[in-house]
């Protein structure tokens, strides 16, 4: 018998690839059960910016037939994903959020997108996110916010929002965002689902729309750990099409994955969790997991990072030089809008001053200013050296500890208009994922608990470059121990 739909939401990855490939399951149902799903959440949630259930379908359609003609199904056999708006799906729209964006159909699939592709993952639709990936709320797509499927007032984090709230929302089981400074780790612990930063070079960015890269990483985003590394699976490794990818990017083994924390040090950076910012929720829940997992067999260590306080200042140097580079090519000859406009210079000012959107525009300046002649030495190339410095830091620790435990945010989700008047504000909310960007590490967002209002906490895991499955070791070890995994949002609670 067929389980109800309602069951399918619930779902792990794993689970519903195995019962499609042993033909318990059948792809098209399911795809159906997260489509309906979608239709009564997505538009009061805002999480997509483009819907595709009829690919979704044709998709699923094509591996049901596979399976019955006795075929090889891949990892991922029906399992419905959602992908960030600044992901390439051939054919599909894709704005990154921005106006300048507007009616762009890439020409070609991402490296991603075609290793989902051959898994049988089903695309169901492009999430919304914040301009170019630049923010963490969700705000500053050009299109409308996403909100939070714990509490509809708050902001889903950014600027990955779309995807953790889908997954958070059981619109997708699994979904793909971009991390260039927390993008990934910071929605998915407000949204209290898993959010992995690969290390720098463990997945190709062929297709990933570029805002820094020597920043960016596209990651996974599940509400398991297990499921978490079967997506990590699916995309890792090198693409001769992405320069800076490694052949050393390796898939996580599964079966690794149950070893529990015995034997492993935990490394504590007590320094930077000194200062006032930290709300007390989440300094409770970190002083409890860290001592849930001393209590499975961890080993504590207290270790230190101590040029991490500049992170922000530096990543915000970096970031906006690489941004300003990367967005000349916006215009209005070969992408999406063109302002009509007399001449050709005009035609390029206008084009740009219609489709950025405030914050674009402004890390355009910031990254200019900073990069132009007689600045360059001043700003640029001294952040460069304060990120090795940060670079080192977590070398130094990560002798000392295999995985670095601390906080993913300062607080939990906040109101939806809060922040977006407030540039700085906004960005002091990243103090604890950018170090990890700068140092190019791998880094983990798990959840962890929950505040006295009901919102996600997450805690961040940060290890040693392609060691990726020490994480999620750590991370499933205590999920096991936890039972708030078993809470669901309101809105994704029962059938479709
Ligand atoms: N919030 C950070 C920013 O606005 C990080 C964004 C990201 O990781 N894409 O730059």
């Amino acid at each position: 018998m067929s389980p109800a739909p309602a069951e399918w939401l619930e779902s792990s990855a794993e689970r519903i690839a195995e019962s499609v490939r042993d033909g318990t399951a059948s792809a098209t149902e399911i795809a159906r059960a997260f489509l309906a799903r979608a239709d009564s959440t997505a538009a009061r949630l805002g999480t997509f910016l483009h819907r595709m259930p009829e690919e979704a379908l044709a998709t699923a359609k094509r591996v049901d037939q596979e399976r019955a003609r006795g075929g090889r199904l891949g990892p991922l056999a029906g399992v419905p994903i959602a992908l960030k708006d600044n992901i390439c799906v051939r054919g599909i729209p894709t704005t990154c959020g921005s106006r300048i964006l507007e009616g762009y159909r890439p020409p070609y699939d991402a490296h991603v997108v075609e290793r989902l592709r051959g898994a049988g993952a089903v695309i169901v639709g492009k999430t919304n996110c914040d301009e170019f990936a630049m923010g963490s709320s969700t705000e500053n797509s050009a299109y409308g916010p996403t909100r939070n499927p714990w509490d509809l007032a708050r902001v889903p984090g950014g600027s990955s929002g779309g995807s953790a709230a889908a997954v958070a929302a059981r619109e997708a089981v699994l979904a793909l965002g971009s991390d260039t400074g927390g993008s990934v780790r910071q929605p998915a612990a407000f949204c209290g689902v898993y959010g992995l930063k690969p290390t720098y070079g463990a997945v190709s960015r062929y297709g990933l729309v570029a805002f820094a890269s020597s920043l960016d990483q596209i990651g996974p985003f599940a509400r398991t750990a297990r499921d978490t590394a079967l997506l990590f699976n699916a995309i890792c490794g090198r693409d001769a099409r992405d320069m800076t990818s490694r052949p050393e990017a390796a898939p996580v083994e599964l079966d690794a994955l149950e070893r529990g924390v015995k034997g492993l040090t935990i490394g504590i950076p007590r320094d930077i969790l000194t200062g006032e910012g930290i709300a007390p929720a989440i300094r409770a829940c970190f002083e409890r997991a860290s001592k849930a997992l001393e209590r499975s067999g961890a080993t504590l260590v207290d270790v230190t990072l101590p040029h991490a306080k500049h992170a922000i200042a530096t990543y915000y140097l970096v970031a906006t030089a690489e941004a300003s580079a990367n967005l000349a090519r916006y215009d209005g000859v070969r992408y999406g809008l063109r302002a009509k406009d007399g001449n050709l210079t005009r035609m390029y000012e206008a084009t740009r001053g219609q489709g950025f959107g405030r914050e674009v525009k402004r890390r355009i300046l910031l990254g200019t200013y900073a990069l132009s002649a007689g600045y360059y030495d001043a700003y640029y190339l001294r952040a460069q050296k304060v990120r090795t410095l940060i670079r080192r830091d977590f070398a130094d620790a990560l002798t000392k500890a295999d995985a670095l435990l601390f906080p993913v945010t300062p607080t939990t989700a906040f109101g939806i208009g809060e922040k977006v008047d407030d540039p700085l504000s906004m960005y002091l909310n990243d103090i604890f994922s950018i170090p990890a960007s700068l140092a190019g590490v791998p880094a983990l967002s798990f959840p962890a608990g929950f505040d006295e209002a009901g919102l996600p906490i997450g805690l961040q895991l940060a290890g040693r470059p392609f060691q990726e499955e020490t994480l999620l070791r750590v991370a499933r070890a205590f999920e096991s121990s936890d039972d708030a995994a078993a809470r669901i949002p309101a809105i994704a609670k029962g059938g479709a």
